[in-house]
């Protein structure tokens, strides 16, 4: 539990059981905990290949409700005099599945959605039934997305238009009479208090989004000319995403509550306050403000939402507006995991544990050869710094083309060995210096795995963000190896290199158990927030195969694979760039056909290989690793 730092990052929903495998509780009353492993067997059975992302969608469900009871035990806490209403940002995970979920869970807090296009506009629409929650409009908008908003006013549906640009408000104005609809418009206001955090742009004063001061009255004199005073009912502003510190959060809500006091002063009937999303998710567990953690619980972030609101607006006599707030990652992450399987491992270093005194005569090996024979508890460091500068200098003499290989090679053998006894003098030191860090973390080995970087662990390669990772089963055994992991793109940027830590801002290599020649499934957790959704087409690998899980309440601790979902396959994918099925088949055949013609093939073996190429098409772009270890 301690080496992956389970209990902490996982919160409650994960855990190890007595046969070292991960499980997962939904934390539903009656419920049992799932083993991954039994998930992952059956769906298998039910033909499903790695990657599989599983979905656990009591997970989904449990979220909305902690949000909401988090908000609502705040406001009774503080007596707040008003109520939260929270939305859900569909960016954030777009899957139908996914949002159907967090309609259903939130219908008894009317927890509404939030979109920022067009498209996810008519899917909002389309699926949300209740009149008494919201739906909140950001980004640019032009004609169509204004018109299909107020559509929505006029099915009855609390459905706000926020104005990010001036621009905006003459159209909603135009068009609400035109459409005789009142609209309910709100206000992005552009926040002086930055965010902290890898998403910090969202805010400041060089924001993309936001009204600055001046824009805002522009907006309200346009509004009151229209008579359409009454009709501005909210403000919004957004910090960005998983902010690390909670003072943050403070300041930025203390300012747009000032923002809210002001607005509603100057004769607009507001009645609700939008604070965005920004809460993060603990992925390393270590409650800092790191990057990828956040030093705040879930009720602390509601109290203090709650708290300055309500200070701010008692401060300038402006009664208590309904919060809004719109967390995606906090709801999501956590629901998804992603199982990778590993088929193969590259070890930097095997090597004869006592070899024996080199033939080779030459000053540089000789010199090689005492520094491995001198490594001894009182000198190790010293004993690295004489093998580094040995094959320092070696190189040079190589460059220069006076020495050939086999010295080069004997050099170069002999200072891995030599920084393999140096580690052992550092296995239990409690202080680390940096070359030896650094060199433990070239021993590690490199772990083959069957996914993509760039479609499944987007923001690790693009901002550095950190995910737990550990494997899923045989965690009764100590996991003797160090290791990074390397994914299927042909990339070198298709690796997993930093690793979460308690301590630090990630450490370079993962404990990782040798590889037995049996399946070895590693669990990629928390990815359900941006990752699953926003990934990228990098050597055409695709969506993987999902597996949706339930828990059974009819039978103790029993759950089902209620749905799965195929990944993209070859042809899909390849028509995603404009190659179709029907092209690629008819220019393969007539290849075929000259090759049978020229009597390079014959005929039925050109069929079989045309037939083989047609059926890869309907296949999975992921490897068969069934077939891997077939062969191997
Ligand atoms: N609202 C807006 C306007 C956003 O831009 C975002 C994402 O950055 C969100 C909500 C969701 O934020 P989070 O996932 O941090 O909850």
């Amino acid at each position: 539990r301690e080496l992956y730092g389970i209990a902490r990052w996982g919160l409650r929903y994960f855990d190890i059981n007595t046969k070292g495998q991960v499980t997962v509780a939904p934390l539903k009353e009656q419920g049992g905990t799932i083993a991954i492993v039994d998930v992952i067997k059956e769906a298998v059975e039910q033909g499903l290949h790695f990657p599989m992302l599983i979905r656990f969608h009591d997970l989904l469900r449990n979220r909305v409700e902690r949000i909401n009871k988090a908000f609502n035990d705040a406001i009774v806490e503080l007596e707040y005099k008003s109520i939260y209403r929270g939305v859900y940002p569909i960016k954030v995970n777009q899957l139908r599945e996914v949002v159907e979920e967090i309609i259903d869970a939130g219908k008894p807090f009317h927890h509404g959605l939030e979109v920022g296009s067009k498209p996810e506009l008519y899917a909002a629409l389309a699926f949300h039934e209740d009149r008494e929650s919201l739906i909140i409009c950001n980004g640019y908008k032009d004609a169509l997305y204004i018109k299909t908003a107020l559509l929505g006013r006029k099915l009855g549906k609390k459905i706000v238009l926020v104005v990010e640009k001036v621009e905006e408000v003459t159209n909603i104005i135009r068009y609400a009479k035109e459409l005789k609809v009142e609209p309910m418009i709100g206000l992005r206001v552009r926040l002086m208090s930055g965010g902290k955090g890898k998403w910090e742009k969202s805010t400041g004063e060089d924001a993309k989004f936001g009204l600055s001061t001046q824009e805002i009255l522009q907006v309200s004199d346009l509004l009151k000319e229209a008579d359409l005073a009454d009709c501005l009912k909210l403000v919004h502003f957004h910090s960005g995403s998983q902010i690390p510190d909670i003072l943050t959060i403070k300041k930025a809500v203390r300012e747009g509550a000032m923002f809210y006091a002001k607005i509603k002063q100057i004769g607009h009937a507001l009645e609700y306050i939008d604070v965005g999303g920004g809460l993060g998710v603990d992925y390393d567990g270590s409650r800092t403000t790191f990057h990828s953690s956040i030093n705040y619980s879930l009720n602390e972030y509601a109290r203090d939402i709650v708290y300055n609101i309500m200070d701010v607006c008692d401060s300038q006599g402006v009664a208590h507006p309904v919060i809004i707030s719109e967390s995606g990652r906090a709801v999501v992450a956590h629901h998804s995991v992603l199982v990778v399987e590993t088929f193969g491992d590259i070890k930097k270093m095997e090597h004869a544990r006592e070899p024996a005194k080199p033939e080779i005569s030459h000053k540089l090996v000789e010199e090689a050869w005492y520094n491995y024979t001198h490594v001894n508890p009182s000198n190790p460091l010293e004993a690295y710094h004489d093998a580094q500068h040995n094959k320092e200098e070696t190189q040079v003499h190589f460059e220069l083309g006076l020495i050939d290989l086999e010295v080069k090679a004997e050099v170069e053998k002999l200072f891995w060995l030599t920084g393999a006894r140096v580690l052992e003098h550092f296995v239990n030191a409690e202080y680390k210096p940096d070359e030896i860090v650094e060199l433990e973390s070239k021993f590690s080995d490199q772990y083959l795995c069957n996914f993509s970087v760039f479609q499944s662990l987007l923001d690790h390669w693009g901002y550095g963000q950190l995910f737990p990772i550990m494997p899923l089963h045989r965690l009764n055994e100590e996991p003797k190896r160090r290791g990074t992991l390397a994914d299927i793109t042909c990339d070198s940027d298709g690796t997993v290199s930093k690793f979460i830590n308690l301590y630090e801002e990630g450490v370079d290599t993962l404990p990782l158990h040798d590889l037995n020649g049996k399946p070895y499934y590693l669990g990629i957790f928390l990815t359900g927030a941006y990752q699953d959704i926003m990934g990228d087409l990098h050597n055409l690998f695709g969506r993987v195969n999902e597996a949706h899980v339930f828990l059974d309440e009819d039978e103790d601790a029993g759950y089902y694979i209620e749905e799965t979902i195929e990944g993209t396959t070859m042809e899909k994918v390849l028509g995603l760039v404009q190659y179709t099925g029907t092209d690629l088949k008819r220019k393969m055949k007539s290849q075929v056909d000259s090759a049978i013609k020229e009597d390079r093939l014959r005929p039925n073996e050109a069929m079989r290989l045309l037939g083989e190429y047609e059926k890869g098409l309907k296949g999975y772009t992921y490897l068969d690793l069934k077939k891997v270890r077939k062969k191997s």
